[in-house]
């Protein structure tokens, strides 16, 4: 067992600080890794605050991990040390369920086990995530980054980038499909670049009229300020596939009137409050309403070598560790463009 230094909230209305956790040795499978950046994801901020309700405290969140291998277990084959490598937001599965079979290691029938706030398998407690000094891992869970990309802005992909990039796939986003992007953050930002990257004509729908420019930089096709009604007019009815981010609670209903027939809507945003969807809304004009969460391993690594191939990373603003409280705060008022990441060196 190691103690290794990490930033942790105490209780739901406790600020993020400084906090001494212990990580086990590298069993036989396990990559042992120093933490060099971690992205931050508003799921961490929902977590720390129990905005889902069941956060264990200590709670230590972060699960856009990248880091140098520092240690192996004696049957690891995949990983040496020295090697760069990424850890997201899964740690452990069962491997023998038909989804784990499948490479969908996030619908693991019997539980995931996510990189923070979940039991680990083998009874040790629950995890603790990536805003500390180092983290260990089954090989299986860890990730190749490739050394082409600045490694700071490679760490949101590994939750952002999947987030986003396995629904694109999954509903064959491409040359020809209109997508609407909903909410300019993170998520959101990703979710241009790549559906972009594919081909589709991609329309910014947000409420911040400042991220106009921003948008069109990262690609967007068109903008439409969610808040001018005689802008959203003109897209009722038009889009193929909408990629919810939102944070925060919002009127479903009205998106899901700018969905053409067949059209599909993807939340991977997960707002606090259950909302009400009217059946009526989705029978006229044959919708579907959906959802999706991360990705499996074997496409978190594709994903990784797309952005690779693609040059694509995230617009990063790199923050020291002592300054989580105030990022925290920035995202909440959607100042942020577009991720946040912490430089380890700094704790
Ligand atoms: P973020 O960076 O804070 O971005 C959220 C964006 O939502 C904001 O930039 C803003 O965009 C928009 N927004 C915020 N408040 C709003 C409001 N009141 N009304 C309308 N729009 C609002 O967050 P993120 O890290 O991208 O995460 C987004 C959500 O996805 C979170 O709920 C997170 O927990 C969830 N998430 C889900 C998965 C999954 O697997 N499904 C994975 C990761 C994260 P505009 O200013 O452009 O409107
Ligand atoms: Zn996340
Ligand atoms: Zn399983």
């Amino acid at each position: 067992m190691s103690s290794v230094r990490s930033y942790a909230s105490q209780t739901a209305e406790s600020p993020m600080a400084p906090w001494t956790i212990n990580r086990r040795d590298p069993k036989p499978h396990d990559v042992q890794i120093v933490i060099l950046y971690c992205g931050v994801c508003h799921t961490d901020l929902h977590t720390v605050r129990n905005e889902w309700g069941g956060t264990k405290y200590p709670c230590v969140p972060g699960h856009e991990i990248v880091g140098r291998v520092s240690a192996v277990g004696s049957h690891v084959k995949k990983f040496s040390v020295g090697d760069i490598v990424g850890i997201g937001c899964l740690v452990d599965s069962c491997r023998e369920c038909d989804n784990c079979k499948e490479g969908l290691e996030q619908y693991c029938s019997n539980g995931y086990v996510g990189t923070y706030n979940s039991q680990e398998k083998d009874g040790s407690g629950y995890t603790l995530g990536g805003y500390s000094k180092s983290i260990v891992a089954h090989e299986d869970f860890v990730l190749h980054i490739s050394d082409k990309l600045p490694l700071e802005a490679v760490a949101p992909l590994l939750c952002a980038g999947i987030t986003t990039y396995s629904p694109l796939r999954y509903w064959k986003v491409g040359k020809g499909t209109k997508v609407g992007v909903l909410g300019l953050g993170g998520l959101g930002h990703m979710g241009v670049k790549l559906a972009v990257s594919m081909g589709a004509e991609v329309t910014m729908l947000s409420h911040t009229a400042s991220k106009e420019t921003d948008a069109k930089r990262l690609g967007a096709h068109q903008f439409i300020l969610t808040s001018d009604l005689t802008q959203v007019k003109k897209v009722i009815g038009y889009f193929d596939f909408i990629l919810d981010t939102v944070s925060a609670d919002h009127n479903y209903n009205f998106y899901l009137d700018l969905l053409a027939t067949n059209g599909v809507m993807v939340c991977v945003g997960v707002p606090p409050s259950p909302a009400a969807v009217p059946a009526y809304n989705l029978i006229f004009g044959r919708k579907s309403f959906a959802g999706s969460l991360i990705g499996g391993l074997p496409e978190t690594q594709e994903m990784l070598d797309y952005c690779a191939e693609h040059n694509i990373v995230s617009d990063v603003e790199v923050i020291a560790i002592k300054d989580i409280n105030t990022a925290y705060e920035r995202m909440l008022k959607g100042d942020v463009r577009y991720r946040f990441v912490i430089d380890m060196a700094t704790l």
